[in-house]
């Protein structure tokens, strides 16, 4: 164990070197990989300076740090945890977790409660049922369901405090930190004077402006069940894509997999395979698209062609994928 943990220790330090690619004089590629947010983060961007393209990934990862001390839910001694500690006492919050919480609530006014960030309570259960290798029990799930419903998160925009109107209630930022952490980061990018550069943490992608050859940033989605590596190719200019799915966190008990994600609406997990978004923010495209999984492949579409600038790919248990009508055109054609 002790030697895994340490093998796994050095590649970490490893990647986490500045790979710098081009010729002199010409805007060269530079990329860094650093575990974070309990993923892979890489910052790859373009610059004519060495020290510069340095200092920016410096800037951006001290970003993603800063974001995971405040929404982390598996941090102790996060800001978050000391707001769930108060609960229906009240906790007044820092600009930034109050605007979360607050633009979190937006989205789940606009997916008809598909996106809803009181899910704590049912995600507490089903961590305790992964730990144990079991299905999340049906009869705890009822009774953790009923301390779940964002209508129930009381917002006082002078004091910026957040109140639950319930005990035992949980805000669980699971589904949009890493998305508004990658946004936080591109902005440390953009600070530092760097105009084209890619973030990606662990599938949460924003791309910002073209390549210095005047090519536009690739990102791949791959289908998640196929057995194949095909994959989309999407060619995108400042805007975010970010997939959800339960390919990567489930529970697999007597043939049945219990997806990470949960309907709010009823307290089960839901069946989703996988569906993407591309938004102009990571944190919409993140809280988006654990929406769309929720809502399923028809309902999903519906609400995305609703939205203003958003668009989605879903697919579904049988293999069979749905989109928006302006997906399409963000999809490089095969050759
Ligand atoms: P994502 O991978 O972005 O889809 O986020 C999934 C995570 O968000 C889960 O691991 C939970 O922590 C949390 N979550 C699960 N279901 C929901 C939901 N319906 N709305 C908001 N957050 C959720
Ligand atoms: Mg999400």
């Amino acid at each position: 164990m002790m030697k895994s943990k340490s093998l796994l220790i050095i590649f970490i330090l490893a990647i986490d070197v500045l790979v710098f690619s081009g010729c002199a004089g010409a805007p060269g590629k530079f990329a860094r990989t650093r575990e974070q947010m309990g993923t892979f983060v890489t910052i790859t961007l373009y610059s004519s300076s060495g020290r510069r393209a340095d200092a920016a990934i410096d800037a951006a990862f001290a970003e993603i740090e800063h974001v995971e001390s405040v929404m982390s839910s598996y941090r102790k001694d996060s800001e978050l945890n000391k707001l769930n500690a108060a609960g229906a006492d009240g906790f007044a919050a820092s600009d930034e977790l109050f605007e979360i919480i607050e633009k979190s609530l937006e989205i789940s006014e606009l997916t008809e409660g598909a996106f809803d960030i009181t899910v704590g309570p049912l995600v507490a259960e089903w961590l305790i049922a992964k730990n144990e290798n079991r299905a999340p029990d049906a009869v705890a799930l009822a009774e953790a369901e009923k301390r779940v419903g964002y209508k129930k998160v009381m917002l006082d925009h002078k004091t910026k405090t957040v109140r639950f109107a319930e005990p035992g209630m949980r805000i669980d930022l699971g589904a949009v930190a890493k998305g508004y952490a990658v946004d936080r980061a591109m902005e440390a990018l953009m600070g530092k004077g760097i105009e084209s550069a890619l973030v990606d943490a662990g599938g949460d992608v924003l791309a910002k402006g073209k390549k210095p050859d005047g090519r536009l940033w690739t990102i791949g989605i791959q289908d998640p069940r196929a057995k194949s590596l095909e994959s989309t190719i999407l060619n995108v200019e400042n805007m975010s894509v970010t997939t959800s799915g339960d390919y990567q966190r489930y529970i697999e008990s007597g043939g049945r997999r219990y997806s990470h994600i949960f309907d709010p609406r009823t307290g089960k997990s839901s069946d989703c395979v996988s569906a993407t978004t591309i938004a102009p923010t990571a944190m919409r495209a993140d809280a988006l698209s654990t929406a769309f999984c929720v809502l399923g492949p028809e309902k999903g579409i519906e609400v995305a062609e609703s939205l203003n600038g958003i668009e989605a790919f879903i697919i579904d248990v049988d293999g069979k994928t749905y989109s928006t009508t302006g997906f399409s055109i963000f999809v490089v054609p095969e050759e």
